[in-house]
């Protein structure tokens, strides 16, 4: 699938790509994903409510998604794929194989600014129509393609020529990292166990908080596992894409990094960790 991939690499911008990367390694952070990694959240979509929420809906299916494609003038192209396809992947792989580039490129951008869209919604309870969001993604790509893709003229004869390459090496952006910390409490002699997060900005500014009681009492690794699941599902339900976790207790750190399977109570725990950090490319954690 990588290679594949490669035909959308010019001619659209490095995060639609990123973004197809992730759709098609199953890395999405859609609800019913989330709800597969034992995360607690709704499951409809929010943008319809209608059915839980998952790529081939939201990107193909859900209210206005298609007009989106037709704006963009990709409606051919998906039509005809909607029999045939059986789920986002098998689309994403049919069309960057057999399609130009180009449209490989629009479909990448046109992904992103509805992906962008919902999470909008989720975050900022804003959104824009289905038809803007197509103007939207061609604007993108217009603008993109004429500064740094592969242009494609076509002349007398008829015949396609790529005529340019402009700026392909982009500079990453840089992001500034949010700090998370971990804790868990243990509530003197009840029967309970606090975990609890703090996010603070990279200036140390504090954005949000939040804590929890377990019933039961944890020992102090399984109470500082629970914190971590706890503020990795915040993160990620938030739209945090850049993170610094930090927890008091070197062994989780060590569990969680470590590929070495253990033995102990709290193993499901840390493979539920391990597979909600395999959502987020960026979320790293410390000790
Ligand atoms: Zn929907």
């Amino acid at each position: 699938m990588t290679h594949t991939l490669e035909y959308s690499a010019n001619v659209s911008p490095p995060k639609a790509k990123h973004l197809l990367s992730r759709i098609c390694k199953d890395c999405l952070p859609t609800r019913t994903r989330l709800r597969n990694h034992f995360v607690q959240c709704q499951e409809e979509c929010p943008l319809c409510s209608q059915v839980p929420e998952e790529e081939w809906h939201l990107l193909v299916e859900c209210e206005g998604s298609r007009e989106a494609w037709s704006v963009m003038g990709l409606e051919q192209i998906l039509t005809p794929r909607l029999q045939s396809c059986n789920n986002i992947q098998e689309l994403i792989f049919d069309i960057c194989c057999r399609e130009s580039k180009e449209v490989a490129g629009k479909m990448a951008l046109l992904m992103w600014v509805l992906w962008q869209n919902r999470n909008n919604f989720v975050w900022h309870e804003t959104r824009i129509s289905a038809r803007q969001a197509g103007l939207q993604a061609m604007s993108m790509w217009e603008d993109w393609i004429q500064v740094n893709g592969q242009v494609v003229t076509t002349n007398k004869a008829g015949q396609q020529q790529h005529v340019a390459h402009v700026n392909e090496q982009q500079q990453p952006p840089r992001y500034s990292y949010l700090k998370c910390n971990v804790d868990a409490s243990f509530l003197g002699t009840t029967n309970a166990t606090g975990s609890g997060w703090c996010f603070r900005d990279n200036q140390g500014r504090f954005l949000l908080a939040g804590s929890n009681v377990i019933l039961g009492r944890l020992n102090t690794i399984e109470g500082e596992a629970v914190a971590m699941k706890e503020a990795i599902s915040e993160a990620i339900q938030r739209g945090f894409t850049h993170v610094i976790f930090e927890s008091d207790s070197q062994i989780l750190i060590d569990a969680i990094s470590s590929r070495q399977q253990g033995y102990s109570t709290f193993s499901p725990l840390i493979s539920n960790i391990r597979s909600l950090l395999s959502l987020v490319p960026n979320f790293e954690l410390f000790d």
